[in-house]
């Protein structure tokens, strides 16, 4: 018996509800194509750190300084982590305690801001994060953020009018980072504009980490004096977050975390972290995220040929937007039709969207996933082809379509 296989039985014997559905879970994530761009699948090392014993550990504080005994080993796990972390990026300080990348930001606002204070951030609608200033998230209501955009035209961050805003505006911030952008982010360039306008400069990289820990994008640290994260998207980590920064905030970073706005840490996911992060140094770690850029671009490349239209005409990265205005279908549309014939992707919002967040009229998808599972270029033109006949002949072709998937999966299988 496999051992995921071992560890389901092991939840049935207690509660064959959810043993039921955590393997209906698995058998989808099995037999279906992942594209969603924030997604990935952990090695069997990483689930295994999440599901120890580690869990049973109360943590309040920082390694050789808890509020709890019996934390030798935890601050042990804690050390590696943070280590582990400063060298993959060459941070001067690592907190790897945020629960989530939500956290993680929210923590880092508290660190160097006041209620009320001015923070530019990339909107929503641009490829910003809920997180960057959205009216509905905490960051949006408690600090007085102005969203900046991407070029209507190109869709590319717009450096000139973001250092004319800057430097009218003078915030006390710029946040940097997005969650749907598939280009480069010039993060030297927005640094010098926030520094030279007496402005902090804070890097969400939560997307491209994996990109930036293998040089396929530059990397924010030396730029930045934040840089937040999430562990589980191209990083290939547990779910959670990360906060990097230079020696003078450590401090601040530290206590916005705990006491600031978190209890007792995850150990067992920061035991996921040190594990994800020492894969991360190892020399085929790169090649891995290489390979991710090269499928996007093969994947890019074959979806422009079938005609479709992305936003900044092709990607950079792990992830592209398809515009779907010319093919007269929505994104939730789009995205229906995909689940039914097994490939995830998610709608997302294009430049210029006349349609409202919840319906929009692009489609996000990404290769860090199948990149994982071994799909390689070739595999990317016969996705391409299958998202063009999803589009545009999928009552007629849907049942052909469920077939060339599941071919693909079987080739690739996950957790054998
Ligand atoms: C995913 C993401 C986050 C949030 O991470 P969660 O772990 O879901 O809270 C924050 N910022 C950016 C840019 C992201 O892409």
């Amino acid at each position: 018996m496999n051992y995921l296989d071992e560890s389901i039985s092991l939840v049935a014997e207690t509660d064959p509800e959810v043993a039921h559905s955590i393997q209906l879970e698995l058998n989808r994530q099995r037999s279906n194509i992942e594209l969603i761009a924030s997604e990935n699948i952990v090695s069997p090392a990483v689930l295994a750190a999440m599901g120890s014993v580690l869990t049973n550990k109360y943590a309040e504080g920082y390694p050789g300084n808890r509020y709890y005994g019996g934390c030798d080993f935890v601050d042990e796990i804690e050390t590696l982590a943070i280590e582990r972390a400063k060298k993959l990026f060459g941070a001067e300080h690592a907190n790897v305690q945020p629960h989530s990348g939500a956290q993680a930001n929210l923590a880092a606002y508290q660190a160097v801001l006041s209620p009320g204070d001015k923070v530019f951030g990339l909107s929503l609608a641009a490829g910003g994060h809920l997180t960057h200033g959205a009216p509905a998230n905490a960051s949006g209501k408690l600090y007085d953020f102005t969203q900046y955009g991407t070029d209507p035209d190109t869709g590319l961050i717009d450096y000139d009018l973001l250092a004319e805003r800057v430097t009218d505006e003078k915030p006390k911030l710029v946040v940097a980072g997005a969650s749907a952008y598939p280009r480069i982010i010039d993060f030297e360039r927005i640094g010098r504009i926030a520094h030279d306008n007496g402005a902090l400069f804070m890097v969400d990289m939560a997307h491209i980490a994996g990109l930036v820990a293998s040089g396929d994008h530059p990397s924010p640290v030396p730029y930045a004096d934040i840089v937040t994260t999430t562990t589980h998207k191209t990083l290939r980590g547990p779910r959670g977050g990360m906060i990097l920064c230079r020696s003078e905030f450590s401090k601040k970073i530290d206590h916005a975390i705990f006491p600031g706005s978190q209890g007792g840490p995850l150990e067992h996911v920061i035991a996921g972290k040190a594990v994800c992060f020492r894969e991360a140094l190892a020399p085929e770690f790169k090649e891995y995220q290489h390979r991710i850029v090269r499928n996007s671009k093969a994947l890019a490349e074959s979806l422009l040929e079938k005609g479709f239209r992305l936003v900044t005409g092709g990607t950079d990265n792990h992830m592209s937007l398809i515009d779907l205005r010319p093919l007269g279908v929505t994104g939730i549309e789009m995205q229906h039709r995909l689940d039914s014939v097994r490939i995830t992707a998610n709608k997302n919002a294009v430049p210029n969207d006349s349609q409202k967040a919840s319906v929009t009229s692009g489609l996000r998808v990404g290769t860090p996933a199948v990149t994982t599972r071994g799909f390689n270029e070739d595999d990317m033109c016969e996705i391409a082809e299958l998202i063009y006949l999803t589009a545009s002949r999928y009552y007629e072709k849907k049942d052909e379509i469920i077939e060339r998937v599941k071919v693909l999966c079987d080739a690739h299988p996950i957790y054998g």
